[in-house]
């Protein structure tokens, strides 16, 4: 394969690096691995066209079970800094508040997160700038030729190269189109400060299948109040346009139940729109290459499930599978394909793509068994705000006498 020439300079060096793992595609998946792998000595090279990864709307939460994996594989040291840790969050259900959700969960913006981890990698395992030129794999050695001429071997390819086709092409991998354009994510910046909210963070719900809308998340990240609206209108809709044209008009529309603790909604930043398709993979059980994270599978940001992904395979790579292959010679398919029939990674990736679906399919399908769905969970919440409120009164100290 080929593609254009790059100007940056690479860490490698002109000439031969011999490493166990090359890794192509320095995103979250590329990097966690590469640190990970670095810690337990691992001679590893990561490869990347970008020295810094590019400003961009992706996973901006993740929650404790993440967070969880990034400390077991030593990396909290340098993610902490990195996030605006919530405990509290308010969510609002049929245009009321439906609980308080104490529990973890964690704010970042996705460019400065993949650079911080960048920075952190060491000066053993650093970061490869080029493209990649020439792949070849087999079972035994891996072949990378940069467009400077420079050449990685590795005795295993990982492709991290996330929505990037090039390497997965040149391979002979190909990406399913599972669901084309399923959702619509909405990114933007609100006026408010952190400290000039009532709610240290609010999730809201909304009211009418029609908006095709799932939820607003506001939540703080730094100084700054941030709002992740999903749903499923399409990037082209008049909707969409609409939204960019006027955010806080729609916002207090939409859901006025919130617009008190979100500064009127006025809104600080362009709003980013990002549409997710949700995607599959065929050709992977190959000889000396495993694919990971997006460049695997992509699925829905509705129901925050991408980094849960990522991170169970660098773990279960990094914990299981790179130290028992590395452990024997050869690296053929047979190797590789424990990865991919891993239980774990299978209930990960399975749970992720099922949630995907059917959180678009409660939140706006039309048919008869939907409805009914819809209107079993707002009756049995509707329930729950009523037992809630009965219970309060209940709780009211009598009226004195006097
Ligand atoms: C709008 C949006 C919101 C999201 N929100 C959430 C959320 O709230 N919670 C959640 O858990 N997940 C969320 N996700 C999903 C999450 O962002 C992704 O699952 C995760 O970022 C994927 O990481 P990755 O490392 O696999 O891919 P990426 O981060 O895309 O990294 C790919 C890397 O490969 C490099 N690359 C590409 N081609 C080549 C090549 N030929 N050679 C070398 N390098 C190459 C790129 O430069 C990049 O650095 C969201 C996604 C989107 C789009």
């Amino acid at each position: 394969m080929s593609t254009a020439q790059g100007r940056e300079t690479p860490a490698v060096q002109a000439g031969v690096a011999e490493v166990d793992v090359a890794i192509v595609g320095a995103g979250l998946a590329g990097t966690a691995l590469t640190l990970a792998l670095a810690k337990t000595g691992r001679k590893v090279a990561l490869v990347d066209p970008h020295r810094t990864h590019h400003d961009e709307f992706r996973a901006e939460k993740i929650g404790m079970a993440q967070m969880r994996l990034f400390e077991k594989l030593g990396l909290g040291p340098a993610i902490e800094p990195l996030v605006t840790p919530m405990t509290d969050i308010h969510v609002f259900r049929l245009g009321q508040l439906f609980r308080r959700e104490r529990k973890w969960e964690f704010g970042f913006s996705y460019g400065p997160l993949v650079n911080g981890l960048r920075a952190a990698l060491p000066p053993e395992a650093p970061l490869t700038v080029g493209k990649v030129a020439e792949v070849s794999t087999g079972p035994d050695r891996q072949r990378l030729v940069l467009t400077d001429g420079s050449i990685i071997e590795a005795r295993l390819l990982v492709v991290a190269t996330g929505h990037g086709e090039a390497i997965r092409r040149a391979i002979g991998m190909e990406r399913i189109e599972e669901s084309k354009a399923h959702s619509l994510s909405l990114g933007f910046d609100l006026a408010v400060t952190p400290q000039q909210c009532p709610y240290p963070a609010v999730t809201c719900y909304a009211r009418n299948p029609a908006d095709l809308t799932a939820y607003l998340s506001v939540f703080p990240i730094g100084n700054r109040m941030r709002a992740n609206m999903f749903g499923y209108h399409t990037v082209a809709d008049a909707w969409t346009r609409d939204f960019r044209a006027n955010p806080q008009k729609m916002l207090l529309e939409m859901m006025p139940e919130i617009a008190a603790q979100c500064g009127n909604f006025e809104v600080a930043s362009p709003v980013e729109v990002r549409q997710v398709s949700l995607t599959t993979t065929t050709g992977h059980r190959r000889d000396g290459v495993v694919v990971v994270g997006d460049a695997f599978w992509t699925t829905c940001p509705t129901p925050g499930v991408g980094i849960n992904r990522v991170m169970t395979d660098v773990d279960r790579l990094v914990s299981t599978f790179i130290p028992d292959w590395l452990e024997t010679p050869g690296m053929a398919a047979d190797k590789i394909c424990a990865f991919y029939d891993d239980p774990t990674k299978i209930a990960t990736d399975g749970s992720a793509m099922r949630s995907s679906v059917y959180a678009k399919r409660i939140t706006i399908e039309t048919g008869m068994e939907w409805r009914l769905r819809r209107l079993r969970n707002n009756a049995a919440r509707q329930l729950m705000i009523l037992g809630r409120k009965i219970s309060r009164r209940d709780a009211l100290p009598a009226p004195s006498a006097a």
